[in-house]
């Protein structure tokens, strides 16, 4: 591999952002970037020295009909990280415990791994040797991180950070539809649909080019209704803003299918024809009359009931949800309650109509489809189907009994680190979870309790900074992959320019690791070869990507899965002829309302709830290297009522504590009236003393495994300043 050089990039090349999961097409050009990376700082360490080389100039790419051209900052500023100050640029490990990280070369960085690897396999057996994975890594990344898991080294304990982003829209799709794509519909029909309620979503700072949807839909008539318990950006687009305390979304939907079946807005021929379990479904709303549900949510009856008049009456109307009504104890059933709305008012399987989820990360949609989850194989198979474990058993030459049960949900894999049956040793790639996980403290000294944490990743984050063994790899512009955007898109990422020598692809180290212990074939270092192996591995799965190829994605701006032969055309609207249930039909699911796992008492008297700004990204590994991000968003803070300061006698931009029974972090006040007045903010994108994440609870949904990251109960106080970044 040569290192990163203008002459590298001969032409154009057409690939889509590293980011988030609208994957927005656009195309690098050589040539000097005036993106520089921010100054060094505590970030750049070991052999990194900050550098000058060129990177790409990002252009715009109007054709690719997602994001028609439009980019946010993040987008735009990418390449910042391409440059060597910013990044890894050769392999770390530490000599013993408590040593600092030092230079190493990657032979004796591998045959370190694969020497712990091994012991830690036969000293405490195949489970104790854990990967956790990334909803930012490729399809190919992901599919051979979990055939690296199962084949080589035969543990059942994978899984990854899209846990924590998707899980409860992903188990309440498969539970009502049978089947679970972010959007069964392309973003180009939200402008056509009469209402949409977008539920604990704020697309206006998370993906903003998707705002021009929005957009488009009131000036065609459309309603937009918000559901947040903030005043966001996004909520001032809305002609109704909803704004309910945290955690009462299930309710808030309970409500809203009592008012619509109550003044006659169900569509009986559609439930008869095309669902089951209405009646009980009903039976619960019915419990969920106005005035309670204005007690539970702080949503007044006029409101409710405008909402449900407004979603009821439109020709065709969709739900989306986001993290918001996802990332609770009860994720899937409240998402199961907004898919029940829908369901009741014939709002499935039909053009313009339906419910989908804004899946977050980049390819959070792919990377549950492909084996790095706990309980799948790829093509969206369980690992509990004899006939799916078979199918990709042969896909990859091993007997199917040699393949693993399921093993444990992410926040379990990481709270059992180093502890007496769980994971000693843990290969981790492309996540953060020092900062991104709940109770992020407690999962710090899980990490530091491991015999051996190796992390993959570009630069070093705060999970690189606590491991034995730090193996630098290429990003978005230095190779190719695909990712499947938040509509069942799969896109083609394109090998823009080569990588510093000393980076090396994930594909590339898995091989090395997989031949050191033992398994010399099997992992293609090529991503299109890997992708073809994982066609044939999807092939008749739920996600089947078998007619899918890199020629045909290029020529048709990304295919739709399903897509089972090469004469298909990709399947862009789902549902429309019947539901993938047995019997074809959508099921409503009986739910009833139910507190969060900790709400608000005389101790913690406020709802703390977390969430993104535009300029960040996720844990901020990334995006707080950015110098012009890092100004647009230079640091962490705690948004608060008006009222609630006076109470506390805070000021803005004073410093404030705020404290769960996990954790405390302490951040600038933000004094805003956007907020409800028992309710504080903050943004998670930071490590350090304003660590959203020292203080979320790790209660875990019982379908989905998905931690209630949205909601704690906390307390407030004024604080002296603390370093916060
Ligand atoms: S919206 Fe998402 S995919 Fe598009 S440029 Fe921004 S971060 Fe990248």
């Amino acid at each position: 591999m040569t290192p990163t050089s203008p002459a590298a990039l001969a032409a154009a090349t057409d690939t889509h952002c590293p980011y988030c999961s609208l994957q927005c097409g656009m195309r690098l050009s050589p040539g000097p970037s005036a993106l520089r990376p921010s100054a060094p700082g505590p970030d750049a360490v070991g052999p990194n020295a900050p550098g000058a080389d060129t990177v790409v100039e990002v252009l715009e790419r109007p054709e690719f009909p997602v994001n028609r051209g439009a980019l946010c900052a993040k987008g735009r500023t990418a390449p910042a990280l391409l440059a060597r100050g910013a990044r890894l640029t050769g392999p770390l490990l530490r000599d013993r415990p408590g040593a600092p990280l030092r230079s190493a070369s990657w032979p004796e960085a591998l045959d370190r791994v694969a020497a712990g690897l091994a012991r830690t396999r036969a000293e405490h057996g195949a489970d104790a040797v854990g990967v956790f994975g990334g909803g930012g890594l490729t399809n190919e990344k992901a599919y051979l991180l979990g055939k690296f898991a199962r084949v080589v080294l035969g543990t059942a304990n994978i899984d990854y950070n899209g846990r924590f982003c998707m899980s409860s829209a992903a188990a309440a799709h498969r539970r009502a539809f049978g089947l679970d794509r972010g959007l069964p519909f392309p973003l180009a029909d939200v402008p056509h649909t009469g209402c949409l309620i977008l539920v604990g979503g704020n697309p206006a700072e998370t993906m903003p080019p998707a705002v021009r949807y929005l957009r488009e839909l009131r000036e065609n008539g459309g309603k937009l209704i918000v559901v947040d318990p903030r005043r966001t950006r996004t909520a001032e687009l809305a002609d109704l803003h909803l704004q309910p305390r945290p955690g009462g979304d299930l309710a808030l939907a309970l409500g809203l299918l009592h008012l619509v079946i109550a003044d006659g807005l169900v569509d009986r021929g559609f439930i008869d024809r095309r669902t089951t379990g209405f009646d009980a479904a009903r039976e619960s709303a019915m419990a969920h009359w106005p005035d309670r549900v204005e007690r539970i949510t702080g949503v007044p009856v006029h409101q409710l009931r405008a909402a449900a008049r407004t979603f009821g009456g439109a020709a065709t109307g969709m739900v989306l949800t986001a993290r918001g009504p996802e990332q609770q104890s009860k994720g899937t059933d409240t998402v199961g309650a907004w898919i029940n709305l829908c369901l009741a008012t014939g709002n499935a399987g039909r053009p313009y109509a339906g419910y989908g989820c804004l899946t977050g990360q980049g390819n959070g949609q792919g990377g549950r489809e492909h084996g790095q989850k706990a309980d799948q194989l790829p093509g969206y198979r369980s690992i509990e189907d004899p006939a799916a474990r078979e199918h990709v058993a042969a896909v990859w030459g091993v007997d199917p009994a040699s393949i693993p049960g399921p093993g444990r949900s992410a926040y379990e894999l990481l709270d059992g680190l180093g502890q007496p049956g769980g994971v000693r040793a843990l290969l981790l790639a492309g996540s953060n979870p020092a900062v991104s996980a709940p109770n992020a403290g407690h999962v710090t000294e899980r990490l530091r309790a491991l015999d051996l944490l190796v992390v993959a990743d570009l630069v070093l984050s705060e999970t690189a900074r606590l491991a034995d063994v730090v193996l630098p790899v290429t990003q978005w512009a230095e190779e190719d992959g695909t990712t499947t955007n938040l509509e069942g898109r799969v896109t083609l990422r394109r090998r823009a320019l080569d990588p510093p020598e000393g980076v090396r692809s994930e594909l590339w180290l898995l091989r090395e690791l997989a031949a050191r212990l033992g398994v010399p074939e099997g992992f293609p270092v090529e991503a299109e070869q890997a992708f073809a192996e994982l066609r044939r591995a999807s092939a008749g799965g739920d996600a089947d990507y078998a007619g899918i190829s890199y020629q045909r994605i290029a020529a048709e701006d990304g295919v739709f899965w399903p897509c089972p032969s090469e004469e298909h055309p990709g399947t862009p609207r789902l549902f429309l002829d019947r539901f993938a249930t047995p019997d074809g039909r959508a099921r409503f699911v009986q739910v009833t309302h139910r507190p969060a796992a900790e709400e608000p008492d005389a101790a913690y008297p406020l709802y703390l709830t977390t969430g993104r700004v535009l300029a960040q990204y996720q844990s901020g590994a990334q995006t707080r290297r950015v110098a012009e991000l890092n100004r647009a968003a230079p640091g962490p803070y705690v948004e608060l009522h008006p009222r609630l300061a006076e109470r506390l006698g805070v000021a803005d931009g004073e410093p404030v504590a705020v404290t769960s029974r996990r954790g405390r972090a302490v951040a600038p006040a933000r004094i805003t009236d956007a907020i409800r007045p028992d309710t504080v903010f903050m943004p998670f994108h930071w490590a350090g003393a304003g660590r959203a994440n020292s203080l979320t609870n790790p209660a875990l949904d019982p379908v989905s495994r998905m931690p209630e990251f949205k909601l704690c109960a906390v307390r407030v106080e004024r604080a002296h300043l603390e370093v916060t970044t």
